[in-house]
């Protein structure tokens, strides 16, 4: 669903691995944790869990996750040529199209999140991300020069022209296309959790390309341990902060291995919709904890758009745990909303 320019963007490094625990069990009839990942969305998912018997089918409960995420990429992959967005994108304006209940929870999430940041947020980028080189189809050539105000102009997207009209039907008024990939992963991570907890596990972390769900207590016995990675564009796993988890959702979106050069200069991966550029300078990575992964996933994109001063007011305004990473010439600096202070409290202990 999303491309990345350089693959492996992992800003949230799940740190019981490195406590050394994973696996070890702290009474000898508890289950060992135990782990299961796959492709998905241009990157893997990863399941951490502890099964509630020592019978538990793992196999069968991955074949159900990964027949829930076929289903959500068969719906919202821009990726594909035969998905429901391509379908939507290619159509043409006032054609109704058929959509199903993944994509009207990505439009009533995305909806939310874009009035909630003043449209920081905007899933109707996706003419942008195409005119700025980095939708997909990857463009043949590189974007040599920068694309012309005019062209801007007409590739501005427009979230009210999108229009549903009945469960199961959309429209648009303007000739817009969608791009969910500042959201689908976190939506991902969501119904990976969902689908986990229907069967029957009380404890586990699951992530997408660093969108990560928790539940319970980590192989440690406490909560979940979740790394933000300092910024670093060739060393990876350098670890910023300590999140501590137990029922959370937390993610991050990065821009320091994730950009793209026009004309000699760089270019985040993340349009400002108002202006229809790329977001000029910002911050090297904003992590998120809200009430789903889904919406961490869209506001972290949202604080990547917002300046600072903006930036802080909005998430505070939301109540939301938010905490940045900025990079100028003499290093980084942190910067953090209120609630999340005691998720990093608890990490120093
Ligand atoms: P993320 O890594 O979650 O921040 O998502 C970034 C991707 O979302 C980009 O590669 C674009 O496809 C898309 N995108 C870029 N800017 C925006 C924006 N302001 N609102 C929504 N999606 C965006
Ligand atoms: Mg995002």
């Amino acid at each position: 669903m999303q491309r990345r320019r350089v693959i492996g963007l992992l800003s949230l490094l799940p740190l019981a691995p490195l406590a050394g625990a994973l696996g070890l069990a702290g009474c000898s009839r508890e289950q060992p944790f135990q782990q299961l990942e796959g492709a998905t969305m241009g990157t893997r998912y990863h399941i951490r869990f502890k099964p509630p018997v020592s019978s538990f089918d793992a196999a069968a409960m991955q074949a159900v996750v990964d027949a829930r995420l076929e289903a959500l990429n068969a719906s919202l992959s821009t990726y594909r040529s035969d998905s429901l967005i391509t379908a939507f994108n290619e159509a043409p304006v006032g054609q109704v199209m058929p959509i199903d209940a993944d994509f009207e929870n990505m439009l009533s999430l995305s909806r939310q999140v874009h009035q909630a940041s003043s449209g920081a947020f905007d899933p109707t980028v996706g003419a942008l991300v195409n005119l700025w080189g980095f939708g997909w189809p990857k463009p043949e050539q590189p974007l040599i020069r920068l694309p012309e105000p005019k062209a801007i102009e007409a590739a501005r997207g427009r979230f009210d022209a999108v229009t549903q009209m009945a469960p199961g039907k959309l429209v648009k008024h303007a000739p817009v296309r969608l791009d969910f990939s500042a959201i689908a992963k976190g939506y991902g991570v969501d119904l990976i959790a969902g689908v986990v907890r229907a069967h029957g596990v009380q404890h586990f972390m699951t992530e997408i390309g660093g969108e990560v769900a928790t539940q319970g207590s980590g192989p440690t016995g406490g909560p979940w341990r979740i790394g933000i990675e300092a910024p670093d564009p060739v060393v990876t796993g350098r670890v910023l902060a300590r999140v501590h988890l137990t029922n959370g959702s937390l993610a991050t979106s990065g821009n320091y291995r994730n950009f793209f050069e026009v004309e000699g200069q760089r270019f985040s991966h993340i349009i400002d919709p108002v202006s229809g550029y790329p977001v000029p300078q910002p911050p090297v990575s904003v992590s998120v904890i809200a009430p789903s992964v889904a919406l961490a996933d869209a506001w972290a994109t949202a604080f990547m758009v917002l300046d600072e001063e903006r930036g802080l007011a909005v998430a505070e305004e939301n109540q939301l745990a938010v905490y940045w990473v900025y990079q100028d010439n003499t290093g980084h600096r942190t910067r953090q909303s209120s609630r999340m202070q005691p998720y990093l409290d608890a990490a120093k202990h």
